[in-house]
């Protein structure tokens, strides 16, 4: 019997009606970015009138204590279930790259003598950026040591599970790795972690949204992510963190600010924090940004993250077999697990002029991946809008572009792609 085609599968899929909730100006282009940009959700425009025009404009700073005040903790316990973490385990804060300070700073600290922060050489840059700025920074004499990768695509988690002993205070990795997207094994790494006394720090700006994450499973520490990747919060929405809830009032907050004083309204000299989540907050939120989060949230509790990851795998799935049938022999290479248990949802493909066919796609096919150096082109699948169709016109651009040579052609390297 023939493979069903991208349109039998559309018909099929479960999740179709969430496409029209995304606003589509342009109904042909193929967006395969939304792991690091995600579509705007309708909804978010009518909410994005409301907070200017009714919130803001009309109620003024009585907003605040109208429900701004409670909004970081509100949108966290909606991401909550996303996660797998509890309510009052979550809150929305500033960057990911600041939360991600926050909490490592705080974990070493806690284990001020253990002298090991972990982590690996497929992490978003900005992560070992900030990782090494904390251990400058945490008391005690922290150092990062960085565990390769055997091969660029799957996580070091032998070298992991080797190196931990009671010098690692932190374990620190993305849960989906941006690269390659590899996808670690959440349970066991942590167990292991904890095994040794080490405490763990997840990174899910790949995974929350795309993956099933149950942190409660196995009592993850901490975490940080963004929002306005598979969750559809909108240019630097703000992040999301956890802390679990234990752990709550016994870390710090290196960043202790107003936001996160047990009487903020007391104006009193010294800081005291609040108990729970609310003191790893330091100052005012974003409120117009903040509020644009829920929208997306709100379609990904509803769709079920189980009927997600069932169609991200699907479509992952299929794109790779376009791979292997049709670009094998044009000259790309799969730089994403095979296994799908260890991937999350983004397929990165490897050619030697990749930066050339990410640039023809974009200007020629109306297809958006997204490059990432020094030869990947990244294609994210976002399940709740994406469809098997654009997998075949992504297939399809890319095999035009290498057949008619156009991946030859010189380019330069834009300053943003
Ligand atoms: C996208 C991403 C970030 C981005 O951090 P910002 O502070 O929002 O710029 C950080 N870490 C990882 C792993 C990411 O994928």
């Amino acid at each position: 019997m023939a493979e069903p085609s991208s349109a039998d599968r559309d018909a099929a899929d479960a999740l179709r009606r969430f496409r029209e909730r995304f606003a589509f100006p342009d109904p042909d282009l193929v967006y395969l970015d939304g792991n690091s940009l995600g579509r705007l959700p309708v909804a978010a425009v009518d909410r994005a009138a409301a907070v200017i025009g009714d919130e803001w404009g009309d109620r003024l700073i009585r907003a605040w204590n109208e429900g701004w005040w409670e909004t970081p903790l509100a949108i966290g316990d909606a991401i909550g279930p996303l996660i797998g973490a509890r309510p009052g385990e979550v809150a929305i804060a500033d960057s990911t790259s600041v939360n991600l300070f926050k909490l490592a700073v705080a974990a070493m600290d806690h284990q001020a003598d253990r002298p090991v922060v972990l982590t690996d050489d497929l992490n978003f840059p900005s992560d070992w950026y900030i990782l090494e700025a904390a251990a400058r920074r945490a008391d005690g004499n922290h150092r990062v040591e960085v565990l390769r990768s055997p091969d660029w695509i799957h996580g070091p988690v032998d070298a992991i599970i080797d190196r931990l002993n009671d010098d690692v205070a932190l374990l620190s990795l993305s849960l989906v790795t941006y690269g390659s997207g590899y996808l670690y094994d959440l349970e066991r790494v942590t167990a292991a972690a904890h095994a040794a006394g080490a405490m763990v720090l997840w990174d899910l700006s790949h995974a929350a949204g795309a993956v099933p994450i149950d942190l409660g499973s196995v009592g993850v520490d901490l975490t940080v992510g963004c929002t306005y990747k598979y969750l559809n919060g909108g240019p630097g929405s703000p992040a999301f963190l956890s802390v679990r809830t234990d752990l709550q009032d016994v870390l710090g907050n290196p960043v202790a600010g107003w936001w996160g004083h047990a009487t903020p309204f007391g104006f009193d000299p010294a800081y005291r924090p609040t108990s729970g989540i609310r003191h790893f907050l330091t100052g005012t939120a974003p409120m117009v940004s903040m509020a644009l989060i829920e929208p997306g949230v709100t379609m990904l509790a509803e769709a079920g993250i189980a009927a997600l990851r069932a169609k991200s795998i699907a479509q992952t799935t299929y794109l790779i077999e376009r791979w292997r049938t049709d670009l094998v022999p044009l000259g790309f290479t799969l730089g994403t697990p095979a296994d799908p248990d260890r991937r999350g949802s983004h397929v990165s493909l490897d050619h030697p002029q990749a930066l050339a066919i990410d640039l023809a796609l974009i200007a020629d096919h109306g297809v958006i991946p997204d490059f990432r150096p020094p030869a990947s082109i990244r294609f994210g699948i976002a399940p709740l809008y994406n469809t098997f169709a654009d997998l075949d016109r992504a297939a399809e651009a890319m095999i035009e572009v290498v057949t008619s040579g156009r991946h030859l052609d010189p380019v330069d390297q834009p300053a943003v792609t």
